[in-house]
């Protein structure tokens, strides 16, 4: 069993604050200690479940040389591999190989949640919603989409309380989650122990991987259309002369393609 372990740091157990997520601030190195463990556990959980191969990737752009190399090498479980990529959604070499299942750890809630720790849409500061086909998408619908692609289902998702139900509600019933937070705020929460949490994401990680067919690949929907609307019109600037890209509104762009990726790839790059 080939299982993609694809992560974030926002929603790990104990992350509440910006200063633990951005590579210059000065709690990030305690931010990373704790992302790295929870990845280790959701290895732990896959190896048990027998999977064979597994590969991580961290999708946390922390800035600078920590974009999205946030993982400390170092500590990583010897029985995985991590790719350490160039652009979020660049690395799709696994999935095109052909993955069983992925396991999302340490996501976030959709930009504009309320109990959402540290919510935010691809930027927090430019981007204020994403929707697929008409429905309104968080990054969780952004990898899951992804792997859906190349029809990889996504058996689990951890993080905070809304992140849970964000992608109960996307992806389904069936959708193994794991809550080590509940938000109190964008910046207050209420967490479980990172001890706590790796233990039960280990589990989680395990009981997931029992059944691959619980979830099915996520696909928006074809042909698909994005929509992205930013915080301030400048801030489309950057886009609207993409290959695949149509300005709709003050601060709205749309993105069409025969397929999600098409539609994505055409203006995400
Ligand atoms: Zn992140």
């Amino acid at each position: 069993m080939r299982v993609h372990v694809i992560s974030d740091i926002e929603g790990v157990a104990g992350i509440v604050r910006r200063g633990q997520v951005g590579g210059e601030l000065p709690l990030f190195q305690e931010g990373r200690r704790l992302y790295t463990e929870e990845i280790n556990a959701a290895v732990r959980g896959a190896k048990k479940a027998g999977a064979t191969e597994i590969v991580v990737m961290d999708c946390h752009g922390a800035g600078g040389e920590y974009d999205f190399n946030s993982l400390i090498a170092e500590d990583l479980d010897p029985d995985c591999e991590f790719v350490v990529q160039n652009a979020w959604t660049e690395y799709t070499a696994f999935l095109e190989e052909g993955c069983d299942a992925a396991l999302f750890i340490g996501m976030h809630a959709m930009a504009g949640t309320p109990d959402g720790v540290l919510s935010h849409t691809v930027s927090g500061q430019a981007w204020q919603s994403l929707r697929f086909n008409g429905t309104l998408v968080g990054e969780t619908g952004i990898n899951a989409a992804l792997c859906g692609r190349w029809d990889c289902p996504v058996a689990l998702v951890s993080g905070d309380r809304a992140v849970c139900r964000e992608a109960t509600a996307l992806l389904g019933d069936g959708l193994t989650t794991v809550e080590v937070k509940e938000g109190i705020g964008r910046f207050s929460a209420r967490s479980k122990t990172p001890r706590r949490a790796r233990a039960l994401i280990e589990e989680g990680a395990t009981r997931a991987l029992k059944d691959l067919t619980a979830v099915r690949p996520y696909d928006p929907g074809r042909p698909c259309e994005i929509e992205v609307t930013f915080t301030t019109p400048d801030r489309l600037e950057e886009y609207r002369n993409r290959r695949t890209v149509e300005v709709s509104g003050p601060a709205t762009i749309v993105s069409r393609g025969d397929d999600w990726w098409q539609a994505w790839a055409g203006f995400f790059f």
